[in-house]
């Protein structure tokens, strides 16, 4: 099967390298190959009733199949290079913005019109976190909703599959080297283009390593964010995510100097499973349908964590973590803030007693026998500070779930075009280590297409 352009993975990256081709180099014959199942059937087998909690299946309809990672998402798109990757620093910040704008404009057009544009632009909101020694960081956050998200990536297959070539339940085993291009090895057949455009997110992360090491690519790998997800009531926070729909705020702790953030804010959300590579940590979702919405909102409380030399394998210490709690809970751990400070497990009753209702049924325990105490120490310092600008953070009945992990994949070496040392072979969203979101994974997806597309001018 011989094409122009190869693309793996269908995640955000896959799909908008997709949509630039067939709209700027339409003679181009494109190809994408995705591990995962197309947008309509992906189905988690967890019902709240029959299954309640993850099976671990062999390929996570969460994680992969058309939409990639972000397809159950809250479909939450950061204008910003404050976070979500370094996508600036190889393209440039200026290009960075205008390519995430414009993926702004497509998905408006392809079913995400009338959605909310929120920014921190001129919020006094700023200031009361200088004032606590927090720190407000700046985005514009268009946040399309998991429904709505799910209707533009919808109009989007639908546009693009009359154009592009796609090939579900294949995932790539190997990519090799020829005179004139590469050869994507699969179990369904064998596939040649000119260009190959990697894209396959975290999900793809193990495999990637064995591309750059087939190929001669150097990596690096030293980050990862360990913490968990805080779920409260959603009056506590209401002040910040009326206003800001997802505040990103950050915390040096005091004992450690530790850099501890706020990630993934869902707003009258739920608290969900998420399995990687077998591992079940947590997440959390939340919907523009106002019968979906909960009482409760939720977010996760990331301590970063940098390694120095001689230790490489960022990603295992988390995953370890988060084994420990999957050993003693079967899955995710969630326990109350009061019972976390008394040094004592959560229980069945004490959570049933609860005046937060949680939103997962996880199993009650005890978080400081998974998390490393210099971690736990940044989430209570954090949680501490959080309460001076949202009084109630530090109730007994805040809820804490755990392990949440925010895995950063090994950094690939690349140029300013994303390009790796070998010419036509790009790497690019989430797989490539540059990108962490959905905006910046889109974005470098559009650059790489019209790169592809100017070279064959
Ligand atoms: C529950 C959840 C909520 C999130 N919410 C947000 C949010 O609100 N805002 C935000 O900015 N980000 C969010 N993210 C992160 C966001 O989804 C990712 O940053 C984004 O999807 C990355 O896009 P990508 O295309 O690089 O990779 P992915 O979306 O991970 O897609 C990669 C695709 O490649 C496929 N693949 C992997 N290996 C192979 C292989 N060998 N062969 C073929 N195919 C392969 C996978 O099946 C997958 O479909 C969320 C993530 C999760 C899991």
């Amino acid at each position: 099967m011989k094409y122009d352009v190869i693309i793996v993975g269908a995640g955000p990256g896959g799909i908008f390298s997709a949509y630039e081709l067939t709209t700027i180099a339409p003679e181009l014959k494109v190809a994408v190959i995705e591990a995962g199942t197309e947008l309509k059937k992906r189905r988690c087998p967890i019902d709240g009733d029959k299954i309640k909690s993850c099976v671990k299946c062999k390929s996570c309809a969460i994680m992969s199949g058309f939409g990639g990672a972000g397809a159950f998402s809250d479909g939450k798109y950061n204008i910003t290079n404050d976070f979500g990757g370094s996508l600036y620093e190889y393209i440039g910040r200026k290009t960075a913005i205008d390519l995430m704008k414009y993926v702004d404009e497509i998905n408006l057009a392809y079913g995400g019109e009338g959605t909310r544009m929120y920014s921190t632009a001129g919020t006094s909101f700023k200031t009361l976190c200088v004032q606590n020694k927090l720190k407000l960081l700046d985005a514009s956050v268009r946040h399309l909703g998991t429904d709505k998200n799910y209707i533009v990536l919808e109009n989007l297959y639908k546009k693009l599959s009359k154009k592009v070539d796609f090939f579900f339940n294949t995932p790539a085993q190997s990519i090799e080297k020829l005179d004139d291009g590469y050869r994507v090895i699969t179990k369904k057949g064998i596939f040649e283009g000119a260009n190959c455009i990697v894209s396959v997110g975290r999900s793809g992360s193990k495999w990637m390593e064995t591309v750059c090491r087939d190929l001669d690519i150097n990596t690096k790998s030293n980050r990862v964010d360990i913490g968990v997800r805080v779920e409260i009531p959603a009056v506590i926070f209401e002040h910040i995510t009326s206003e800001l729909y997802e505040g990103k705020i950050v915390y040096r702790t005091e004992k450690f100097e530790d850099r501890v953030r706020t990630f993934c804010m869902n707003p009258n959300g739920i608290v969900v499973t998420e399995n990687i590579n077998g591992i079940v940590t947590v997440n959390g979702h939340s919907f523009e349908d106002p019968s979906k919405k909960t009482e409760n909102t939720n977010f996760a409380l990331l301590v970063a964590k940098h390694f120095s030399e001689p230790f490489k394998d960022s990603n295992g210490y988390a995953e370890n973590i988060a084994k420990l709690s999957n050993m003693l809970g079967g899955g995710v751990i969630v326990q109350r803030f009061g019972d976390l400070e008394r040094g004592r497990r959560s229980t069945h009753n004490r959570i049933e007693e609860n005046t937060v209702t949680p939103t997962l049924s996880a199993t009650p325990g005890d978080l400081s026998l998974v998390l490393p105490k210099r971690i736990l120490d940044g989430i209570i310092e954090m949680i501490y500070a959080l309460d001076k600008i949202a009084p109630g953070m530090a109730n007994d009945d805040t809820l804490l779930y755990g392990v949440e992990v925010k895995f950063y994949n090994m950094e690939v070496e690349l140029d300013e075009h994303l390009e790796t040392k070998h010419k036509g072979l790009y790497v690019i969203g989430d797989g490539s280590g540059v990108t962490h979101s959905l905006s910046h994974a889109s974005a470098s997806g559009v650059f790489v297409a019209r790169r592809i597309a100017e070279e064959n001018d």
